[in-house]
């Protein structure tokens, strides 16, 4: 297969804006697998159950058609289809946010969304970002990079990307809490923790542009 490269890190490190960049600058297929989960949260939030209830949450994951399609547009985010039906803004409600831990946190639907992020890159050429990528998705990918930066300034641009995609941002310090407690979340779970895979290069981005980010990361796909 052709390479691939990882890109995991806790909310608003900035993954997703170098991620994509990443991919353009290299000809290569990104995935935001953070979109996936957004949409089995969403899929089990109109179902209307409880969250907790593993067997239907995982029931619900298992027939939820996703489908991802790189947004032609600068700077938006992917295009994600859920059944067919457009719900790219609606992955990134405060409700959704709020509750895809829970769900990311499942076995069952780990194992089903892992599956299909695999079969994605099967033949590599792809940028994937997420939590796990370098972990338990493509733990023998070419480059793996854990970024990161520090709480304030990713609550900062969780607001600016909240603002440019023309929903209703919360004040920095509720942002900054909400993000801390995602994270902690998503660290402490059973399956597939968010932890840094021994191997990846750790880029913490505090004080850097996206530029000198992706350049980073480029440098160290061609190296
Ligand atoms: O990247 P984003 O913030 O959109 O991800 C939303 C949530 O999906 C994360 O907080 C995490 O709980 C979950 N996630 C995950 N594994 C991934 C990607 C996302 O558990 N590979």
């Amino acid at each position: 297969r052709k390479p691939i490269i990882a890109i995991d890190g806790p909310a608003g490190a900035g993954k997703s804006t170098v991620t994509k960049q990443v991919a353009n600058k290299l000809g290569l297929l990104f995935l935001d697998t953070g979109a996936m989960y957004r949409s089995v949260t969403l899929a089990v939030l109109r179902e209307g159950i409880d969250l907790r209830d593993r067997d239907k949450v995982r029931e619900i994951a298992a027939k939820s058609k996703i489908q991802l399609f790189a947004n032609p547009i600068a700077g938006k985010p992917m295009q994600v289809l859920l059944n067919g039906e457009d719900v790219t803004t609606e992955i990134r409600t405060p409700e959704v946010t709020a509750n895809v831990s829970s769900i990311a946190a499942q076995a069952g639907v780990r194992e089903i969304l892992v599956k299909q992020q695999q079969m994605i890159g099967q033949t590599g050429g792809v940028v994937m970002e997420g939590r796990d990528i370098g972990t338990h998705v493509f733990p023998d990918a070419e480059v793996k990079i854990f970024l990161t930066a520090s709480a304030g300034e990713r609550a900062k641009r969780r607001q600016a990307d909240l603002i440019a995609q023309g929903q209703v941002a919360p004040d920095l310090a509720t942002l900054e809490r909400e993000i801390q407690e995602r994270d902690r979340k998503d660290s402490t779970r059973d399956h597939s923790p968010l932890v840094k895979s021994e191997d990846a290069t750790l880029v913490n981005t505090d004080g850097l542009s996206i530029e000198e980010v992706v350049a980073a990361i480029v440098n160290l796909y061609e190296q």
